[in-house]
């Protein structure tokens, strides 16, 4: 029988006998073993060695409130005891779903006074696609097919979920994206700007999503969705110019806005929502991850007045999933929306922690194997290059530096994740300035060290 007093070398041949992990080579994992990570407080993850590890990107972009809150645990017992289950399918409802989608109603911007659950982003972006197809067909518009999304994006891994992402390893795999999806450019001024500024970039790369309407018809497009900030595509922070001419075209063209706001959601960015630090006005948003910090798999989709009176309006919406609203999962959120408001952890994350970081990453571009330091809120990324004038990317295969400075990451505990040669963090709202100084430090002689590999393996070269 398998406890956390077993070995971590039992545990680990265990896990790799029997444990499929996501996005893994598992061959590659299996040979090492998997870290065995046995328990959380704070903004601390504990090993089954004994090690405490930092968790710059709270767990998967998820945990805003830190580890470790009993109020939560007391929740989810109590719902447990009361209602574990109940559907929400056959005319029937109950208090955590009330409670919770009322609340939403209230923190969410604009009249987004609607809420579809699901379990998490991947699901509820796939309800999105049928929802807005369905809106269209209700309107008498069932031609208005087609969404439009970014390369790039990350919108989940289900079918529907990894078709509107943009990731191309992910659409290699399966034969993706099912049909009436397409990707225009992402504004990614550091890696495909070229010459041109942020600014120039930014309206250009917007203006493809006028140019592909144009080019597709606007009777056949339903929406374009969004992340407000690429999350899993690198910390994607777009250039000043981008969102307002997005709103513009969305406002111009009979078109539904979605930002997909798994991540930005719940006060990553310093607001509520990524929406309100960059003035987007979506007509349907995506939630998850920080709505319920991580402690169930709960998501959703917030959807406008208009949008919600058509879809009420016209006959049955044949869609849904066993666990949609699940109470104990409703409960658990609830009561981190309560925790993320009273102990006024947004506030916290826009007014203390965000500008600290900003601070103190902005710094690390002074490293000699960086180039853009940038955060937002409390998401960071920074750029790894073997030169800073060119914003050269380096000639080893893409993410080879960046793997060795996870990799010096996780040595020296501290966890931060690598896409290609960017190093990204998304670490718990309740981080202190102490706890951010710890990062820092910990980040540096992580880069420190990944220079001296680089440099030593003759890897220094830019492409
Ligand atoms: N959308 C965005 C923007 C995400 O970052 C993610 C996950 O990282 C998803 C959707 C998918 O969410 P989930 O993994 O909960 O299905």
């Amino acid at each position: 029988y398998v406890s956390n007093q077993m070995r971590t070398e039992e545990l680990a041949a265990l896990d790799a006998a029997h444990h499929l992990h996501p996005f893994t080579n598992g061959d590659e994992l299996n040979a090492k073993g998997a870290r065995v990570i046995l328990r959380a407080k704070g903004v601390t993850l504990t090993d089954s060695e004994g090690n405490d590890i930092l968790d710059a990107m709270a767990g998967l972009w998820c945990v805003n409130i830190g580890y470790g809150r009993e109020e939560l645990a007391e929740v989810a017992a109590r719902q447990i005891r009361e209602l574990p289950y109940y559907n929400t399918f056959f005319q029937t409802t109950h208090v955590p779903a009330i409670a919770l989608a009322t609340k939403l109603a209230e923190l969410a911007p604009g009249d987004l006074n609607h809420v579809f659950f699901a379990m998490g982003g991947s699901d509820a972006n796939d309800t999105n696609i049928r929802m807005v197809r369905r809106y269209w067909a209700a309107k008498g518009k069932p031609e208005k097919q087609v969404i439009i999304s970014r390369k790039n994006a990350y919108h989940g891994s289900t079918m529907g979920g990894a078709s509107l992402g943009g990731m191309a390893a992910m659409h290699k795999q399966g034969g993706l994206p099912i049909p009436n999806i397409v990707h225009i450019g992402q504004p990614h001024w550091y890696a495909e700007g070229g010459e041109m500024s942020p600014e120039e970039f930014g309206l250009m790369r917007a203006r493809e999503l006028e140019e592909k309407i144009a080019e597709l018809g606007e009777g056949k497009v339903a929406a374009f969705i969004a992340e407000p900030i690429q999350g899993a595509g690198g910390v994607v922070i777009p250039p000043e110019s981008y969102w307002p001419e997005i709103q513009r075209i969305c406002d111009a063209h009979e078109i539904l806005l979605i930002a997909d706001e798994v991540i930005t959601g719940f006060g990553r960015t310093g607001n509520w929502f990524g929406s309100q630090t960059l003035n987007i006005r979506p007509h349907i948003m995506t939630i998850a991850k920080g709505l319920s910090s991580g402690y169930a798999p709960i998501g959703g989709s917030l959807v406008c007045d208009e949008v919600a009176e058509v879809l009420n309006g016209s006959g049955e919406f044949a869609h849904g999933y066993t666990y949609s609203a699940h109470p104990v999962a409703a409960a658990i959120a609830l009561e981190n929306l309560r925790i993320l408001e009273e102990e006024k952890i947004v506030e916290h994350a826009g007014t203390v922690a965000g500008p600290y970081l900003a601070e103190k990453w902005a710094a690390l571009a002074d490293h000699p194997l960086a180039g853009e330091a940038r955060s937002i809120g409390m998401m960071a990324t920074l750029a790894l290059t073997p030169d800073k004038a060119s914003r050269a990317a380096f000639a080893s295969d893409e993410g080879t530096i960046g793997l060795i400075c996870r990799e010096r990451c996780f040595a020296n505990n501290l966890v931060m994740r690598h896409v290609g040669d960017r190093m990204i963090i998304a670490p718990p709202l309740i981080m202190q300035p102490s706890d951010i100084d710890v990062m820092i430090e910990r980040a540096v002689r992580s880069l420190d060290e990944t220079y001296d590999k680089v440099k030593a393996e003759g890897l220094l070269k830019a492409r």
